[in-house]
């Protein structure tokens, strides 16, 4: 999944969840099982270049939702948001040093992520087009409606 529904779902998890180290575990947790859905991704393994582009874009996305939507929050509580999406991203921040490491680093957290990935989609091989992004936009529209209820 790409980075920007993993962080608004982080982010949408911290209008249930109050307490810091519980929100970062279950943001964490929420990043793996929302990877057992089909999903569309970018490849970020073609060019460097591209792929920070591509990886920016995607959390500058991520961001700007964000920040416009925690204007209606106090300040606690958007501290608590971007929190949540901090974690919700951060197993793929982490995958990324174990792919650009050449597998260097993190080989084990690495499996793990992609064990979850794995789970309906077989390795190496992709949803179709159609489902990898409605699978995404669904959890935009459900971490949208509970950051806007
Ligand atoms: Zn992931």
């Amino acid at each position: 999944m790409i980075l920007a529904p993993h962080m608004l779902a982080g982010a949408a998890l911290a209008t249930a969840i109050h307490h810091p180290a519980l929100l970062a575990l279950s943001a964490l947790g929420l990043h793996y099982l929302l990877d057992v859905a089909p999903h569309w991704e970018y490849d970020i393994m073609a060019s460097k270049k591209a792929a920070v582009c591509k990886i920016t874009a995607d959390i500058t996305a991520g961001l700007l939702i964000i920040f416009f939507i925690m204007q209606r929050f106090a300040p606690a509580e958007q501290a608590l948001i971007l929190w949540g999406a901090f974690f919700g991203i951060m197993p793929d921040g982490l995958l990324a040093i174990y792919l650009f490491s050449h597998g260097k680093y993190l080989r084990r957290l690495a499996r793990f992520h992609i064990f979850w990935h794995t789970r309906i989609v077989p390795h190496k091989t992709h949803p179709p087009l159609w489902l990898g992004v409605t699978t995404q936009l669904l959890v935009v529209a459900a971490s949208l409606f509970l950051l806007l209820r």
